[in-house]
């Protein structure tokens, strides 16, 4: 190594960007490495014939939060897109989230009111008083039906386990509506960077040294030698080559097509809530972005990714912690030897294996900024 640096940040995603901003902007020298080969971690896409491909899985930026609204809008400009994905179960079409379109098809209700007498019907007659796990939670929802059409076949394929062993609050991060509103978001604020996210990262890593295609776990010795302190994005259990146990995570395979026609789906995501077919969801990348031009004027072809979920084995990419309580329970271990390692902060959904959404990674970032560079 030619320099020293005050930090070294491993991980060229959200977390390890957003730090090495405020680093550098405090004046810190900062080296970024990654072992892939490009930057911006999950959230990288690239150019597909004119169509930003999301080629690690959707990403919708939405927030409530001012501060990181404000801060990531310094990198880029985001358009207006407001998530309204479709459920297709069986060739049956429903609106998401749950709202007034979804329970109009589902059960014929026209008004809030009956919907709501219909939910409650459904909660009762399951006699769930205190929702212990997210099969009961869904049905204290949304009711049975729901839950067996929209809800059950798409859990069980995307976490691999009976929605009675899943927790209950991945099952509440869906709103419930009694009004006709698709937005699948409760977010003050959402849209999509023009551009795509791999710019609105390039930009927040403007003048800072980058390395990629580099592996900090098997040369950690001379990569700590390169800086006084490290920030680490990976996940926790590999950094202490899984001394203590693997942690669960569930891992995403993508099957992306370049097709030659205007329209795939007519809508960004549509989600296969059936047990049987195959893939979680479909994504159109295109309708991110472009404006609504269906008759394909502007653009004859269309990138489609069908997404394959699948329980994570060493050397598969870890997309989402399973974040139950056998699981919880070995982070807190791996928790406790990090904090032994006093050069090392450890953030991001791998390092603190939380499903964070990428405002949440971002408030963590800019808080840790705050106290660490103070
Ligand atoms: N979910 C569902 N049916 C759907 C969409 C979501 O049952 O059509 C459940 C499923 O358990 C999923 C969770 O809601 O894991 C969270 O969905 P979200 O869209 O937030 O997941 P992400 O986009 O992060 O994969």
């Amino acid at each position: 190594m030619d320099r020293h640096y005050d930090y070294l940040v491993v991980g060229a995603g959200l977390y390890g960007g957003v730090f090495a901003q405020q680093a550098k902007a405090a004046g810190r020298s900062v080296l970024v490495i990654d072992r892939r080969d490009h930057i911006a971690g999950n959230v990288y896409t690239e150019d597909v014939e004119g169509i930003h491909v999301h080629r690690y899985g959707a990403h919708i930026f939405h927030t409530n939060d001012r501060r990181v609204w404000d801060y990531v809008n310094q990198f880029a400009e985001f358009n207006r897109f407001t998530n309204s994905p479709v459920a297709n179960y069986h060739g049956e079409l429903y609106s998401l989230p749950f709202n007034m379109y979804t329970f109009n098809r589902m059960w014929g209700v026209v008004t809030p009111e009956e919907a709501a007498a219909k939910i409650e019907e459904q909660r009762r007659e399951a006699g769930i008083t205190e929702p212990r796990n997210l099969e009961e939670q869904a049905i204290s929802l949304v009711g049975t039906d729901i839950y067996e059409k929209l809800i059950k076949g798409y859990t069980e394929k995307q976490w691999g386990r009976p929605c009675t062993e899943l927790p209950a609050f991945i099952i509440k991060r869906l709103p419930v509506r009694l009004t006709f509103d698709n937005n699948y978001f409760n977010a003050l604020f959402q849209g999509i960077p023009v551009g795509g996210y791999t710019r609105l990262v390039e930009r927040m890593l403007d003048g800072i040294e980058v390395k990629l295609g580099v592996d900090y776990l098997n040369a950690r010795r001379d990569w700590d030698g390169a800086a006084d302190r490290v920030v680490y994005t990976g996940p926790i259990d590999a950094y202490f080559g899984y001394r203590l146990g693997c942690l669960e995570y569930r891992s995403v395979r993508f099957e992306t097509e370049l097709l030659d026609m205007p329209n795939f789906q007519g809508n960004a995501a549509v989600n296969y809530t059936d047990r049987e077919t195959p893939w979680t969801r479909i994504i159109e990348h295109k309708w991110f972005e472009f404006g609504k031009d269906e008759t394909g004027r502007d653009l004859p072809k269309t990138v489609i990714s069908r997404e394959y979920s699948s329980e994570w084995k060493p050397g598969d990419e870890p997309y989402y912690p399973v974040n139950d309580e056998k699981n919880g329970a070995l982070y807190t271990q791996y928790r406790a030897l990090a904090d032994e390692e006093k050069h090392v902060i450890f953030g991001g959904r791998l390092g603190s294996y939380k499903y964070y959404d990428m405002d949440q990674v971002i408030a963590a970032a800019l808080d840790m900024s705050e106290k660490e560079l103070a």
